[in-house]
């Protein structure tokens, strides 16, 4: 099959990646932070993300990567895009539900209010599922041993490093509501974890 059409695919995924984000992004920025835990390793994990994001785009655009490339075919490419789209929905979602409540990184702000409904309803993490299925999505739709996994290698670090550090800021902020709202969720996948 023609390269392009994974091409068109991841290209189009990444720009409603950054168009979904774009509205959210500024309005939370216009609500000062209250309390920050931006450390070395949210440092590393952000870098990493940021990275990880463009080498597809870097695979789309030049012959670097040529040399990891390996033929596409229809059964990965239709599973791609439907982790693509399912992931950017949940992407939007999640956006959508925690509204000036997001930030890039561990980060309190002024007037941060525990959301606990809509998609954070049955799982604590949407968004980051959303980020994992995106991921995988790439992994399957992207013929390129280097350019298909990057992200989802950061996006894999990230969680990874990031659930504990995260659920214990909530804690220390929200209590006994978080700790409520923990024990009748589950992390990354509704019902199983
Ligand atoms: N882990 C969540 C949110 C990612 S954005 C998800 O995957 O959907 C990261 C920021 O969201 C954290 O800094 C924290 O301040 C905030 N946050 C996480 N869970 C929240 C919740 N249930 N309600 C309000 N803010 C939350």
């Amino acid at each position: 099959m023609n390269p392009w059409l994974a091409k068109g695919v991841v290209l189009a995924a990444s720009v409603a990646m950054v168009v979904i984000r774009a509205p959210h992004g500024r309005r939370s920025r216009g609500v000062p932070v209250a309390k920050s835990r931006k450390g070395p390793v949210e440092v590393v994990l952000l870098t990493l993300a940021m990275v990880s994001f463009f080498v597809p785009l870097i695979w789309i655009a030049t012959r670097l990567l040529a040399f990891a490339d390996f033929p596409l075919r229809p059964a990965p490419l239709v599973a791609g895009t439907l982790c693509l789209v399912l992931g950017l929905w949940l992407f939007h979602r999640s956006h959508a539900d925690l509204g000036t409540n997001w930030s890039v990184t561990l980060q309190v702000r002024e007037t941060h209010r525990l959301v606990t409904e809509g998609v954070y309803g049955r799982i604590r993490h949407p968004m980051y599922t959303a980020l994992l299925l995106y991921s995988a999505g790439q992994a399957l739709a992207l013929p390129n041993y280097v350019a298909g996994p990057s992200y989802g290698v950061a996006m894999v670090l990230l969680v990874a490093f990031r659930l504990g550090p995260e659920e214990r800021m909530m804690v220390e902020e929200f209590g006994e509501r978080y700790a409520e709202y923990r024990a009748r969720t589950k992390r990354l996948v509704p019902g199983l974890w």
